[in-house]
C-alpha cells in the first residue's frame, strides 16, 4: 500500500477559511485534525476547526484498557503517520517494548506456544524509530488530544459531551450539525469520524450496515505483579492455531499488564457485554473462556484467572465494506467526508483499523490542502482509502479463517507458514 505523499499545495486549497465540524475526537478525527494543522501551508487563510464528541475526556480515558499493533509495515502506515505528526517520539516511552532492546515480534504460535511464524520489530534505519508498536488505546488518543489542543489556539477544540444526532444539508450547501442538547452548528466542510457504529451514517446510507463475521469475541487484560507478565507474552504478541476451532490472540500492554482475546465461530451475534459486568455473569463469561481455550498450554490459563473484572468484553467481531463518496445521496451539493470506522469498519481480526483511520486523516488532509476543487480533492481520497481499506477487509477474513481453522484447512495453513518462515528465513 502506498504511503500519501506530501506534494505541494494548491494556490487556493479546497479548505481555505472555511468552517470543518469534526463529529467524534476519535483515532481518524485527531488525525485530520492534527494532518490538517501540520501540512497547512504558509499564505491561505487556515479553515477553523470544531470538534464535537459524544464522550467526556475522562470517560474516553478511563475505560479503554486493549492495546493497538500500530505498524509500519507495507501494508499500513499509522507509524509513518504519527511521525509526521511528530507525536511517535511522545508515544514510545508508553509502548515499552518499541525503545527496548527486547522489542518482542509478531506471532503465530501452535498451542504450545511454538512459534509458526514471527516477524520481529525491527528499527527502520537502525535508529531508535521502531518499524510498529504496540500501544494502550487510551495513551495513544491522549497524546493525540493532547496535541490538537497544544495545535489550536484559544480554548480547547474539542467540544466534550456533545453527542451529534443528525445532519443537514442546507440551500447554500452548508451542512447543519445537530447536537444532543438541541444546540445547531453550521458548517463548509462536515467530517463524519464517528466510528463503526457511525450515527451519521445510519441516517445518509441506511442499508449500509455493519455485518456479522460469524465471530464472537471474549476479552480481558490480566494485570501481573510488576514485571512478572509471563512468557512469551511479555515481549511477543500475536495468534494461536489449533484451538479445536478456538481462536486465541494475546499481547503485553505494559510491564504488568497482557491482552488475551479467545474467539469462536457462533451463528447468531451474541448479547455485547462491557464494564460494568454483574459479578455473577464476571465468573460464568471467565469459565467458558477458559473451556473454549482448554487445548492452549499455560499461561493462557494464568491469564485469564488474572483477569481485571473491568476489563472483560463480550463482543461480536463486524465489519463493513468501504463505500465511495460519489455513491452517497446529494454528492456535489454539499461536503461531507466519512473516514476512519465510519467509512470502512474493521473487526479486531485486521490488526488494521487505527492505522487505516491515522491514514486516513493525514490523506484527506492532503487532499483538502492540494485540491482547489472539493467534488476532485474527495475522489481522489476515495482512490487511496477504498483499495487499502478493502484489502485489509480481506485480509481479517482471512485471519479469522486461519485462526479458528480445523482439520485439513488446519493443516494446509501450518504448511503454508513453515512455508512463508523458511522463504522469510532464506530473504534474511
Ligand atoms: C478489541 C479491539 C482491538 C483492536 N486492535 C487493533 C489493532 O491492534 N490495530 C489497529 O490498527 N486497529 C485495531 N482495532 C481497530 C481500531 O480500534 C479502530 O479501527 C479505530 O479506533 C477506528 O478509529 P475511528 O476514529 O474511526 O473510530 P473510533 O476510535 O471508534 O472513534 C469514534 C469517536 O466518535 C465518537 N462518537 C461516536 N458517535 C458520536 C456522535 N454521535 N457524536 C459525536 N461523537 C461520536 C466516539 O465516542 C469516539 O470517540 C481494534 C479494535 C478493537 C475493538
Amino acid at each position: 500500500m502506498s504511503f500519501p505523499s506530501q506534494n505541494a499545495a494548491a494556490t487556493n486549497p479546497v479548505a481555505t477559511g472555511k468552517k470543518i465540524i469534526i463529529v467524534g475526537a476519535g483515532i481518524a478525527g485527531l488525525s485530520l485534525a492534527l494532518s490538517l494543522r501540520k501540512q497547512w501551508p504558509n499564505g491561505p487563510k487556515p479553515p477553523f476547526l470544531s470538534i464535537y464528541e459524544r464522550e467526556t475526556r475522562e470517560a474516553i480515558l478511563g475505560r479503554e484498557g486493549y492495546s493497538l499493533s500500530i505498524r509500519g509495515d507495507a501494508f499500513s502506515g499509522g507509524i509513518q503517520v504519527l511521525q509526521r505528526l511528530d507525536i511517535l517520539e511522545r508515544m514510545l516511552p508508553f509502548s515499552p517494548l518499541a525503545l527496548s532492546s527486547r522489542r518482542g515480534s509478531f506471532n503465530l504460535w501452535s498451542t504450545d506456544w511454538k512459534s509458526l511464524l514471527k516477524f520481529p520489530i525491527a528499527s527502520d534505519d537502525g535508529g531508535s524509530s521502531p518499524t510498529g508498536m504496540r500501544i494502550a488505546r487510551a495513551v495513544l488518543r491522549r497524546i493525540m488530544m493532547d496535541a490538537v489542543c497544544e495545535a489550536e489556539s484559544g480554548p480547547d477544540p474539542i467540544n466534550w459531551n456533545k453527542p451529534c444526532s443528525k445532519i443537514e444539508t442546507l440551500p447554500d450547501g452548508k451542512v447543519r450539525v445537530y447536537l444532543g442538547d438541541g444546540a445547531v452548528d453550521d458548517c463548509d466542510i462536515l467530517i463524519v469520524a464517528d466510528g463503526a457504529s457511525s450515527k451519521i451514517r445510519a441516517q445518509i446510507l441506511p442499508e449500509d450496515k455493519l455485518q456479522f463475521t460469524g465471530v464472537v469475541c471474549i476479552s480481558g487484560t490480566s494485570t501481573f505483579p510488576d514485571g512478572q507478565v509471563p512468557s512469551p507474552v511479555d515481549t511477543d504478541w500475536g495468534g494461536v492455531l489449533g484451538g479445536g476451532g478456538t481462536g486465541l490472540f494475546v499481547s503485553p500492554i505494559d510491564q504488568n499488564r497482557a491482552l488475551w482475546s479467545v474467539s469462536f465461530y457462533n451463528e447468531t451475534p451474541r448479547e455485547s457485554l462491557r464494564y460494568p459486568i454483574p459479578d455473577d455473569q464476571v465468573e460464568s463469561i471467565l469459565q467458558e473462556a477458559l473451556e473454549r481455550g482448554q487445548h492452549f498450554d499455560q499461561p493462557f490459563q494464568s491469564m485469564v484467572r488474572s483477569t481485571d473484572p473491568s476489563t472483560l468484553m463480550v463482543f461480536n467481531a463486524m465489519d463493513k465494506q468501504p463505500f465511495a463518496h460519489k455513491d452517497c445521496p446529494g454528492f456535489g451539493n454539499s461536503s461531507i467526508i466519512f473516514i476512519g470506522d465510519a467509512n470502512h469498519a474493521v473487526s479486531p481480526f485486521a490488526g488494521n483499523g487505527a492505522n487505516m483511520a491515522l491514514l486516513d486523516g493525514w490523506g484527506l488532509a492532503e487532499h483538502l490542502i492540494k485540491g482547489e476543487a472539493m467534488a476532485a480533492a474527495i475522489e481522489k481520497y476515495d482512490r487511496e482509502s477504498i483499495p487499502r481499506s478493502a484489502a485489509t477487509v480481506k485480509q481479517s477474513h482471512w485471519s479469522i479463517s486461519m485462526l479458528h481453522a480445523t482439520g485439513l484447512k488446519l493443516f494446509l495453513y501450518r504448511l503454508m507458514l513453515r512455508v512463508v518462515g523458511i522463504y522469510l528465513r532464506w530473504k534474511g
